[in-house]
């Protein structure tokens, strides 16, 4: 028998879309510098390398973006995703070292920790 693995929730709302991720703002209402990356795609402060945590790419037909958030956004997000996402997965109850959005989101928590304020 054909198992369907599919993470699409079906008795859920049928408007979510893969919610794995740290939500962001769509597209329509980044800026152009928040789009590539330049800029935090929830506060829209100027990133630079030390500041930026990488979203991961995001594809899209047509083009893909490349968003990064500063540290405070990217850990109130990826905390708030993970809360939100390993009580309802499967893999993450059983072991969240196994899932690629867990771990995904882990590493966004550590990055974002590691600012350590060094100015
Ligand atoms: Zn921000
Ligand atoms: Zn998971």
């Amino acid at each position: 028998m054909a198992k369907a693995t599919h993470i699409l929730p079906s008795a859920d709302s049928p408007s979510s879309t893969g919610r794995q991720l740290p939500a962001l703002p769509s597209v329509e209402e980044l800026t152009p510098e928040q789009i590539r990356g330049a800029a935090c795609v929830w506060c829209g402060t100027r990133l630079t390398a030390e500041t930026a945590v990488d979203l991961g790419e995001r594809r899209r037909p047509g083009h893909s973006a490349f968003p990064r958030g500063c540290r405070p956004c990217t850990h109130t997000a990826a905390n708030r995703a993970l809360q939100d996402h390993a009580p309802r997965c499967e893999q993450c109850v059983d072991d969240g070292s196994k899932c690629e959005t867990g771990m995904a989101l882990y590493r966004m928590i550590r990055d974002s920790r590691l600012a350590g304020g060094r100015r």
